[in-house]
């Protein structure tokens, strides 16, 4: 928060100025870009006329003001009105009113604001990331001028005198009761437009600017469904939410339920439940699992459905937004930024998933849609509930905390049988042996007898390309990417070694650029290589791959789930994308072909993400009646998060994980801000992300709890060009880290080329 804001309510007059002040009605603004400050405006009479809503100020609505020395006219948004004694000669008016509705309920701006403070991010930065952008355009409305008559005229018609033409004009206009534009008016008076310039002249009708929608939203038939008579974990799953609901508080609710436990069931009847009620529920699931199979589960039990998500067009997110702001919509399923639909009446906000990192914003503001959510259900007075199979643990933290509270779904549906999960040792001979490429030779047999009994399998890795890296056996070299300095990875459809971080190709080396030699090598499997294998291995089955390479067409990743799905392919392989949300019967085995890639992940979460990306797709298979078992294939099998993965043991994995991070200090038992300097010269941003960190020092003090770690290098050190350099700030409490973060970065005006970014509660530590 800048100074100008915390000074936003000392508007105590001094005395000897009093004489000047008046009282007023003053907008403050935030500006839409620039600097990011509160200012006040003058508010002319002619944005307080209630009859004329379509230009009345309120907060919430975008206005331009006349800004500077210059008095450029700059798009705002007002965050407050308020009459108030002030000097007006001081102040500036505002010039003009853009919204003819508030694009932000009072609400809504506190909400903004918290992100503002929490996330250390402008406030004029959230309300730009808040409102999208279609709506701020008003995407696929246009202005028309609209016909009426104006009121002191209505009671008079049979008195003035006109010729009859006008007269029957004027009367039809009359008769409508609602404006009309002039081509709309002409065709039903049968008449040219020179009536009606006439009667515009005499004033008579008076002509208006207003908005209107270019289509109509598309209705969707769905065929209804039944709901499904509950078991008991699931009754008592939706007793607490209902519980919660009743009380007319916010209440925080984990659900945790293994995968195929039926929570969506219990989102849909608690959603009912807040229908009922006349209210509106958010659903936030990750944003691939946003499938028109997800959808549909929702539209066959609600009427009215809204679907937001990043692909839409503008126009058609600003007719959902709309839609949702109207009261219309019952239940918004979405992905992250759904937290922010403007609905009326808020009852209910249900995050599926909740574990999954998409739900952090990787972009000014950086908010976790966990949180920020839990701030909406807090001012709305709501129940947030977050389900997973592997919650987060900061959700789980707030649970054992008593915070939150708890529901627990242990068992699948049908009584069905989590699969078995077995290790492969990838360092045993036994087990490995007879295998040159990925695929062991436990885990071959594995899939011949799966394929052989009719079953489909499921093989994930978490790499893509076709080898990972290029490296030269004689001198060590290892082509990397001149941009980044990271390794390329070969991909041999395109034959090219492309960086997966900024899409720099070049063509492969024949030969070792170093030292020339010949033998140069494409190491490290890929997803396409290991295609490659598993076609050679099982030429007579059908084998797709699923990785963000093969699925850059939109809706080829639903299409090919499709074609999964009736059976028409037996091996579906690829990277975490098909680890996701997905209920296949006849799966009946899942490989992990290699469990170390997240593992050695320099990040304090590396145990977590791995644990939950093998409880995770452990949860594809075994949901028929055929059952289904998974094997894990790794390097490092002792290590306890998948020991725990293995036996489907959470709450084993939980208790061990927080041991660890509470012996750190780590999130959640501590608080972490990281700091990312970036800049063209190593030197240059070497020193600048020194200078902050010595800053952060100084503002740190006294805070006993505070541990100020870096600047270093960053995990990926180069990118785009531009070094990179970190720092960790830990401490007991985020609030002492925000607070010594802003102190220390008040004045700090580093190099035109040098950017840094703050991000309060990291989740990506690359
Ligand atoms: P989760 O979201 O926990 O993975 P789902 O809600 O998707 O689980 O449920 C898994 C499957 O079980 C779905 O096909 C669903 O229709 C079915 N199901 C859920 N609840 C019941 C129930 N009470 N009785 C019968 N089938 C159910
Ligand atoms: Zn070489
Ligand atoms: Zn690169």
């Amino acid at each position: 928060m800048t100074s100008q804001q915390r000074n936003l309510f000392d508007t105590e007059p001094a005395e000897w100025e009093f004489d000047a002040r008046e009282q007023r009605l003053v907008a403050t603004v935030i500006l839409e870009q620039g600097p990011d400050a509160a200012y006040d405006y003058l508010v002319p009479d002619r944005f307080c006329d209630p009859d004329r809503t379509d230009r009345l100020l309120q907060p919430g609505r975008r206005v331009r003001v006349p800004f500077g020395r210059s008095n450029r006219k700059v798009v705002a948004y007002c965050v407050q009105l308020e009459i108030r004694s002030v000097d007006p000669g001081r102040l500036k008016e505002v010039a003009e009113v853009i919204d003819a509705t508030s694009l932000l309920s009072p609400a809504m701006l506190r909400l903004t604001r918290w992100m503002a403070d929490y996330y250390l991010c402008p406030w004029g930065q959230v309300l730009e990331a808040v409102v999208p952008a279609g709506v701020r355009k008003r995407a696929g409305t246009r202005e028309v001028q609209m016909l009426r008559v104006p009121e002191d005229v209505l009671g008079e018609i049979a008195k003035v005198k006109l010729p009859p033409k006008q007269r029957h004009v004027l009367e039809l206009l009359a008769a409508h009761g609602k404006p009309m534009t002039q081509a709309q008016l002409a065709e039903i008076a049968g008449c040219t437009s020179g009536p009606i310039r006439q009667l515009l002249k005499k004033g008579l009708i008076e002509s208006e600017r207003l908005r209107v929608g270019s289509r109509l939203a598309e209705t969707e038939v769905t065929p209804r469904e039944a709901r499904l008579e509950l078991n008991d974990d699931q009754l008592q799953a939706l007793r607490t939410i209902d519980t919660a609901l009743e009380s007319g508080q916010p209440h925080g609710i984990v659900v945790h339920g293994v995968t195929g436990s039926g929570k969506t069931e219990v989102y849909l009847q608690a959603i009912e439940r807040v229908v009922g009620y006349g209210r509106q529920a958010i659903v936030l699931v990750p944003e691939i699992s946003l499938t028109p199979q997800t959808v549909r589960r929702f539209r066959s039990r609600f009427d009215s459905v809204a679907v937001l998500h990043s692909h839409q067009t503008q126009v058609e997110r600003h007719e959902q937004w709309q839609r949702i702001a109207s009261g219309a919509v019952q239940v918004i399923v979405g992905a992250r930024s759904a937290v922010f639909a403007p609905t009326p009446y808020l009852g209910l906000i249900v995050i599926d998933e909740e574990h999954e990192s998409t739900f952090k914003q990787d972009t000014a503001p950086r908010y976790h849609a966990r949180d920020v959510a839990w701030q909406r259900a807090l001012a709305e007075k709501i129940p947030l509930v977050v389900g997973s199979a592997t919650p987060s643990l900061e959700a789980w933290h707030r649970s054992e905390q008593g915070d939150w509270q708890r529901a627990t779904m242990p068992r699948r549906i049908m009584n069905r049988p989590l699969p078995d999960v077995a290790i492969v040792d990838l360092r045993d001979p036994v087990q490995s042996r007879g295998s040159r490429g990925g695929i062991s030779r436990v885990l071959q047999q594995a899939i011949t007898a799966a394929l052989s009994d009719h079953g489909q399998v499921i093989l994930l890795l978490n790499r893509r390309g076709f080898s990972t890296h290029i490296q030269c056996p004689a001198c060590g070299f290892v082509l990397e990417c001149p941009n980044c300095e990271l390794s390329l990875t070969f991909h041999r459809q395109q034959q090219r070694a492309i960086c997966h971080y900024c899409d720099y190709f070049q063509s492969p080396p024949p030969d070792c650029p170093d030292c020339k030699s010949q033998a140069i090598r494409y190491g490290g499997l890929g997803t396409q290589k290991l295609e490659d294998e598993i076609r050679a291995r099982f030429p007579k089955h059908l084998c797709a791959r699923m990785d963000t390479d093969s699925m850059r067409v939109r809706g080829s990743h639903e299409e090919l789930l499709d074609r999964f799905g009736r059976g028409e392919i037996d091996i579906l392989l690829g990277t975490q994308m098909i680890a996701k949300g997905l209920d296949f019967p006849n799966v009946t085995l899942v490989g992990v072909v290699n469990a170390d890639t997240a593992l050695h992940l320099p990040d304090f979460r590396a145990g977590e993400r791995t644990f939950q990306l093998v409880a995770q797709v452990a949860g594809r298979t075994g949901r028929g009646v055929k059952g289904g078992r998974v094997l894990v294939q790794t390097f490092s099998p002792e290590h306890f998060a998948l020991q725990a993965a293995v036996r489907h043991d959470f709450l084993r994995f939980a208790k061990q994980e927080f041991a660890l991070r509470k012996q750190l200090q780590y999130p959640p038992f501590g608080a972490l801000v990281r700091l990312v300097v970036r800049g063209p010269s190593e030197e240059v941003t070497r020193s600048v992300a020194d200078d902050l960190a010595r800053r952060l020092k100084q503002s740190g003090g006294d805070e006993p709890t505070l541990r100020v770690m870096g600047a270093a290098p960053a995990s990926i050190s180069k990118l785009r060009n531009n070094y990179r350099f970190q720092i960790h700030l830990l401490a007991a409490e985020i609030d002492c880290l925000r607070r010594i973060v802003d102190l220390a970065t008040t004045g700090f005006k580093p190099p035109r080329e040098i950017v840094w970014t703050v991000d309060v509660d990291p989740t990506d530590m690359m």
